[in-house]
This record gives C-alpha cells, sequence and structure tokens, in this order.
C-alpha cells in the first residue's frame, strides 16, 4: 500500500474545492448521516473544517492565519533540549514552569493559568465544564470562530445567536440587556473573522451586568494592536480570557494555549481536563512555551513586522477598490464591490494563493486574508491587480 503521499501539483490545488467552515446550522434537526457503529450522538455532529494545509511548492498560504516568521530561536532550542531519555517520563501534568511563565507574563497568579493542548482544546474544555446549563442558553456573535458552533452541537448546548450589528461590530447592549436565563456569553476580541476591536468599557458593561455567568473573551488574535481585558480579571470573577501561542507567537505546530480567570473558573476546568486527559502538554510543547513567552524581544519584534505588514496591506487593497474592515488582528477582511468573493478566492487558487472564504450569510462577499511578510502581500497584490484588471 502506498502510504506516502507525494506532495500534490498546482493543478490539483486548483481543482479542489474550498473548505467551508461547519456551516450547518446550530439547531438540532434531521441528521446527515449515522452508522451503527457510531455512539446516539455522532451522526448530528457539524465538524469544524480547518484550513487545509496541502503541500504544494510555490504555494502561498494565507488561510489560516499563521505567523509569517518562525518562533523564537529560544523555543527551538529548548525542543531539542527536551528531546532526550526524559521523553519516556510523563510530562507535568499540571504544567508548573509554563503556568508560572504565562502569570508572569499577565502580572496574576498562577492558579489563574489553565492551560491546554492549543487553544481549541482549553475551548472544548469551556464549553463542556461551564457552559452545560439545562434550561439556559449560552449567547454569542452570529458571525465569530466557527468552532463555537461545533461544540455547541458536541456538547448539545443550546445557544442564541446574536447578530453583529450593521457595521460588522459587535453590539454590547444586545449581550448585557439580555434577560436570560443565560448559561454564559463567549465571543473573540478581536472577533474573527472580522479582526474588529471591541472596547473595553463595552466589555465591562457585559461582565458587570451577568456577574453570575461565565464570560469568556477569546484573545487568539490580541497581541496584534488590540487592548487586552487582563487588568479586568482582578474585578471580575466571571472573566475567563483564552490565549493561543499558534498566532502572535508563531507556534502553531506545537499546541499550546490557556485560559486565565478566577480560581473558581480554573478548578472547573481543571475537574474536566483532569476526567478526559491529564497530560494534554508533552514535554517539548511545554519546554517551548515556556522559552516562547519569555523570548519578549522576538516577539515584540514579530509583532512589530505583522502590524506593519498589514498596515501595508490594508493601504494596497483598499488602492485595489476592496473595503476592509478595521483589523486589529493578523488578518484582514475584506470585500470588493464589483467582484463576486467566492470566483475571486478561486482565482487566488489558481495562482497558488489561498485565502479563506466562507460560504455564509452576510460574509460570503468577504475573503479572509492573513498577513504575511511584505513579499507574499505584494504577490497577493500583483496577483489581485492582474485578476481584477482582466474581468
Ligand atoms: C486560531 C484560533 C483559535 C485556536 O487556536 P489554537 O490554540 O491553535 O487551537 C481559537 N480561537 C480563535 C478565534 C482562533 O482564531
Amino acid at each position: 500500500m502506498a502510504s506516502q503521499s507525494a506532495p500534490s501539483r498546482g493543478a490539483d490545488v486548483a481543482q479542489r474545492p474550498e473548505g467551508s467552515p461547519a456551516a450547518a446550522p446550530a439547531q438540532s434537526g434531521q441528521s446527515a448521516s449515522t452508522h451503527p457503529y457510531w455512539s446516539d450522538h455522532v451522526g448530528d455532529l457539524a465538524p469544524y473544517t480547518p484550513g487545509e494545509q496541502p503541500r504544494v511548492e510555490g504555494l502561498l498560504k494565507l488561510n489560516t492565519n499563521e505567523h509569517p516568521y518562525g518562533p523564537s530561536p529560544r523555543a527551538l532550542e529548548a525542543i531539542r533540549a527536551a528531546a532526550g531519555d526524559a521523553l519516556r517520563l510523563y510530562p507535568d501534568y499540571d504544567s508548573v514552569a509554563l503556568r508560572q511563565a504565562v502569570a508572569a507574563l499577565h502580572g496574576i497568579d498562577p492558579a489563574q493559568v489553565f492551560p491546554g493542548n492549543g487553544s481549541d482544546e482549553v475551548l472544548a474544555h469551556i464549553f463542556d465544564g461551564l457552559f452545560r446549563k439545562a434550561g439556559r442558553v449560552l449567547l454569542m456573535p452570529d458571525i465569530s470562530y466557527s468552532f463555537y458552533k461545533t461544540y455547541c452541537r458536541l456538547y448539545r448546548i443550546d445557544c442564541e445567536l446574536i447578530p453583529l450589528a450593521e457595521d460588522f461590530s459587535i453590539r454590547a447592549a444586545d449581550y448585557a440587556d439580555h434577560g436570560g436565563p443565560l448559561a454564559g456569553i463567549i465571543f473573540a476580541n478581536p472577533n474573527a473573522p472580522t479582526g474588529m476591536e471591541m472596547s473595553q468599557a463595552d466589555i465591562e458593561s457585559i461582565l458587570r451586568a451577568h456577574p453570575d455567568i461565565p464570560v469568556v473573551v477569546d484573545e487568539a488574535y490580541v497581541d496584534f494592536g488590540a487592548r487586552s481585558a487582563v487588568p479586568l480579571l482582578a474585578r471580575y470573577p466571571n472573566l475567563l480570557l483564552v490565549r493561543t501561542l499558534s498566532k502572535s507567537r508563531a507556534l502553531a505546530g506545537m499546541r499550546v494555549g490557556y485560559a486565565l480567570g478566577s480560581a473558581e473558573l480554573v478548578e472547573g476546568l481543571r475537574r474536566i481536563k483532569d476526567s478526559f486527559n491529564s497530560y494534554p502538554l508533552d514535554r517539548l510543547a511545554q519546554a517551548a512555551a515556556v522559552a516562547a513567552i519569555e523570548d519578549r524581544e522576538h516577539f515584540e519584534q514579530g509583532l512589530r513586522a505583522v502590524i506593519q505588514a498589514r498596515d501595508d496591506l490594508v493601504r494596497s487593497l483598499a488602492a485595489l477598490g476592496f473595503e476592509v474592515l478595521p483589523s486589529r488582528a493578523n488578518f484582514v477582511f475584506a470585500r470588493h464591490p464589483a467582484h463576486d468573493a467566492a470566483r475571486l478566492a478561486a482565482a487566488l487558487r489558481e495562482q497558488r494563493i489561498l485565502v479563506r472564504y466562507f460560504k455564509m450569510p452576510r460574509i460570503e462577499q468577504f475573503l479572509r486574508i492573513s498577513v504575511g511578510t511584505p513579499a507574499d502581500c505584494e504577490r497577493l497584490c500583483n496577483v489581485l491587480a492582474d485578476i481584477l484588471g482582466a474581468h
């Protein structure tokens, strides 16, 4: 059996259909498929579709918001140092060194830090451990990180989708004024895939309105120029923040994320984790994460480069006639008044450039484009200019 798959050619990537997000409605209903081998709920799941990772030569990947530059050299060194005989031993189940490094980074107590195998796993434990409450609904924006809907299906959580405002911002009053009964609230700040930031005052209004339920703010992209809600942790025991090392620390391949919150929230998550997998972070990941967090210079240098490239990209896209939402992330969300987004994405794909396209109401004319190096952005804009000019 040929188990080795050769890297596919450009022609293949051009023909492959674009992965769409978990666009299936969150409401329960008819199961798409099932099998007698499966548990009862498996047919009803709406699995998340990750951005593709094709192995194609010369491919420009601007579809999954990875960092365009490598991780800290100190992180790579730490991985090499950890790759030894000690791997026969289980890792620290409590990730003490990592929790200390994270706590020092944010100026909080290590007991307020809950690490996991990527923030996706942390989010899964949050949905399982904090939002499964009979007779209550979880509030989230209709347009946000699509994994949230997937977890609602998996854990059978009733959710109410709150539409974004006309300008694609999250309207805090819709959450603060909601009568409930609520299980919790979750949104991303900056939001995905819009990249737009919510103000600290707005976040605080939601926290104040709902002191009895967890309010979870996914700060996956906050390092790229938005204001973090970390200072609010001291005053709001209902606030839980989620962070990842995948985006701003260029470690998507190591799978490290964490939550920050009060001891009560963290204890709830720890009970779930130790009922699921006591060792979510392996030795290499823990070592890499500590070193990456401690290398602030490399981190800040990478941020400056991405932010500069983003601001240049926004100007270039605007010059091509695109409308670009105000981004505080390492991606931009843009639409062209005269060109269909699905066709643009397909035309880019033919030129071996991948961007993310979501076939969803209200945003089906947008492209989400990750910020690459200045050379990446230039290649993208040159190809776009050709495509736009040819139609
Ligand atoms: C990328 C992303 C995540 C997942 O991050 P991992 O730590 O790589 O699992 C979570 N939330 C949002 C909004 C993201 O964009």
